[in-house]
C-alpha cells in the first residue's frame, strides 16, 4: 500500500517514501502549557493520532517515532505564574497533566517523546551559536537575532517574500533588529521572568528555536514529517526551516523536515475558534457532556485540511453514528477473523477520514472493532458503550425496571409497563426493544 500526503513545501500530494534504514520519524508542535486546551486544539491531536496509528500500521510499532512537545516557557504562562506567585514550572505542570488527560479521553495515544522546552535550553543556545557562526544570526542588546536576508530559502514553505511579510504580519519593530522581518532566537529576562545562561547573558529562548533544537535533540534530522495547524505555516515554520538548516549551512528545507502536513481550522459561527476571539469550547468541559469518542468522530468527520465547524449538531450526528455501529457490532457478538483494508486504503489516501468513516457503515458487526482501530474509534464493548459512564448502583435499578416491565408486559399490564418507561426515561434511560429482549443506554 502506497501512503498519499499532502505536503504544504511542495503544494502537491505526494508518495511519502520512507528514509531507507530509519524509523520513520514525525514531530507535531504541541501546546503552551498556560491554560485549557480548547477544542480547535484539538484537531492536530486527533489528525495527527490518527496518521501516528496509520504508520505504525504500515511500518509497524518500533518503526515509528512520534513527538510532540511542550512548550513550558512562553509571556503568558510568566504572567500566570506572576499572577498567581508561584513558579512557574507549577503552571506548565498543572495544565500538561491536564492535557495529557484531556487528549487521552479522546483517545490519542501517548506520543514516544513530550519534550519540554525548559529542558533542552543547552541545545538551544547551541543551535544559535551555530547560527551565528553560520552568518545567519547576529547578537544585539542581549539579544540574538535570525537575519532573514541573511537566509536565501526563507520563505519557501509559506511561498511569502520578505516584502509581503514585512507589509503582512505585525512585525515588531525594535532598534536591535537589522531588518523587519529578523525573528528573535534569545530575548533578555526582566525582573522575575525564568531566565537561563547563555553567551548573550541571562535569557529565555524564542519559540521557533525552541521546536526546531528540540526536533533535532529527540529525532535527529532530518524530520520524516513534520506537523501542525495551518496558522503555524507562518511564521513558525517557516522559522523552524530556517533555523535548523541555517545551522548546518543548508538551503534545502528537506534537510530538516521531508513532508509537511497542516490541519485546517476548527471554526464555529464561521470564525476560527480561538482565545483571542473568545469563541472557544474548552476540551475539558465538552467531556463531561460528551463521550471522548464522540468528541473524536466529530474531529474527524471532516478531512483534515478543510475547515471544520463546530456545531452542537455535529456531535449529535456523531453520537448516532456510533450508536448505529456500536448497535451493529451489538447484534453481531464475535469478531471477524479477516480484517478489511477499506478504512486503511482511505487513510493513506492523505488521510481521507470523511471516506474511512464511510467505509464503516459498508463492514459488517464482526469486522468493525478491526477496521475502527486505526481510527482509534469502536474498541469498547458495545454494552459498555450504550451503557456509558453509568454507576453500579444505577445499573442495579434500570436493570431491575427493565426486568419489572417483561413481567408487566408478559401479563398485558401496559398502563404498568408505561408508568415503569416513564421512570427510565426520568432515570435518562433509553430502552430498545427487539425481538431477543430490551438493550438499553444513557439518553
Ligand atoms: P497553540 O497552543 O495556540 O499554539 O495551538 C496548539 C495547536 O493547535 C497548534 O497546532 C495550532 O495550529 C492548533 N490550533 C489552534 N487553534 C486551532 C483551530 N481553531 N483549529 C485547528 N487547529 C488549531
Ligand atoms: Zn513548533
Amino acid at each position: 500500500m502506497s501512503l498519499q500526503i499532502h505536503d504544504t513545501l511542495k503544494r502537491a500530494k505526494r508518495r511519502f517514501e520512507p528514509r531507507e534504514g530509519q524509523p520513520v520519524s514525525l514531530y507535531v508542535c504541541g501546546p503552551t502549557v498556560w491554560n485549557y486546551a480548547h477544542i480547535g486544539n484539538a484537531r492536530p491531536v486527533v489528525v495527527f493520532d490518527v496518521l501516528f496509528r496509520l504508520l505504525r500500521r504500515l511500518y509497524g510499532e518500533e518503526g515509528v517515532i512520534y513527538a510532540r512537545n511542550f512548550t513550558d516557557v512562553d509571556d503568558k504562562i510568566n504572567a500566570k505564574a506572576a499572577a498567581e506567585g508561584v513558579d512557574i514550572s507549577v503552571i506548565t505542570g498543572r495544565f500538561a497533566d491536564i492535557y495529557e488527560a484531556d487528549m487521552a479521553a479522546l483517545g490519542a495515544l501517548p506520543p514516544t517523546h513530550s519534550p519540554r522546552a525548559t529542558a533542552h535550553i543547552p541545545q538551544m543556545v547551541d543551535q544559535i551559536e551555530a547560527l551565528i557562526q553560520q552568518g545567519v544570526a547576529y547578537a544585539a542588546e542581549g539579544h540574538v537575532l535570525f537575519d532573514t536576508t541573511a537566509y536565501r530559502a526563507y520563505g519557501a514553505l509559506s511561498g511569502r517574500s520578505l516584502d509581503d511579510m514585512i507589509a503582512g504580519a505585525r512585525v515588531e519593530v525594535a532598534p536591535y533588529k537589522r531588518n523587519p522581518a529578523d525573528f528573535v532566537l534569545w530575548k533578555p529576562s526582566k525582573g522575575s521572568e525564568p531566565r537561563w545562561p547563555s553567551p548573550w547573558g541571562e535569557g529565555r529562548p524564542g519559540w521557533h528555536i525552541e521546536c526546531s533544537a528540540m526536533a533535532q535533540t529527540v529525532l535527529g534530522l532530518p524530520i520524516d514529517i513534520h506537523g501542525g495547524g495551518h496558522d503555524l505555516i507562518f511564521p513558525h515554520h517557516e522559522n523552524e526551516i530556517a533555523q535548523a538548516c541555517g545551522a548546518h549551512g543548508s538551503d534545502d528545507p528537506a534537510t530538516y523536515a521531508r513532508y509537511w502536513m497542516h490541519n485546517g481550522f476548527l471554526d464555529m459561527d464561521g470564525e476560527k475558534m480561538s482565545k483571542s476571539l473568545g469563541n472557544v469550547v474548552l476540551v475539558h468541559d465538552l467531556l463531561k457532556h460528551y463521550p471522548g469518542e464522540v468528541i473524536r468522530w466529530a474531529l474527524l468527520s471532516g478531512h483534515y485540511r478543510s475547515p471544520l465547524d463546530w456545531t452542537e449538531s455535529l456531535l449529535d450526528q456523531s453520537r448516532k453514528a456510533l450508536d448505529r455501529l456500536y448497535g451493529v457490532m451489538q447484534r453481531a457478538g464475535g469478531l471477524a477473523d479477516e480484517t478489511d483494508t477499506s478504512v486503511t486504503d482511505a487513510l493513506a489516501d492523505d488521510l481521507n477520514t470523511p471516506r474511512a468513516i464511510a467505509a464503516l457503515f459498508e463492514l459488517d458487526g464482526a469486522q468493525l472493532k478491526a477496521a475502527g482501530a486505526i481510527l482509534g474509534l469502536l474498541q469498547q464493548d458495545p454494552d459498555a458503550w450504550f451503557e456509558g459512564g453509568v454507576t453500579d448502583e444505577l445499573r442495579a435499578e434500570v436493570e431491575a425496571l427493565i426486568a419489572e416491565r417483561i413481567t408487566a408486559r408478559t401479563a398485558r399490564d401496559w398502563a404498568a409497563a408505561d408508568r415503569i418507561r416513564d421512570r427510565l426515561t426520568a432515570l435518562n434511560i433509553v430502552v430498545m426493544d427487539s425481538p431477543t429482549g430490551a438493550t438499553w443506554r444513557m439518553g
